[in-house]
């Protein structure tokens, strides 16, 4: 049986992200629910600095990307010039 799988195009560290094995679930919890599993995987992820900052150049809003949660994606955002 073959099972055709639709898989957009992503930037290109994310073939190396460690969530591209884990699954996404972590990295966009519900609200309220803890990030801290997320971020530890983040903590061993070599694309931590290409997905931080993509995250920023695309104004990702939602999960948790290169590490930082939504609010801290934000507070730093807002300390950049
Ligand atoms: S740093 Fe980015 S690419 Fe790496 S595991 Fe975290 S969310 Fe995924």
């Amino acid at each position: 049986m073959h099972i055709d799988t639709i898989t957009p195009a992503g930037p290109a560290w994310h073939a190396q992200a460690l969530c591209a094995q884990t699954g996404a679930d972590f990295f966009f919890p519900e609200p309220g629910s803890s990030v801290r599993e997320a971020k530890r995987i983040c903590g061993m992820c070599e694309m931590r600095s290409a997905c931080l900052e993509y995250a920023l150049a695309h104004d990702e809003r939602f999960g948790v990307w290169g590490g930082l949660s939504e609010k801290e994606r934000l507070q730093l955002r807002n300390t950049r010039p």
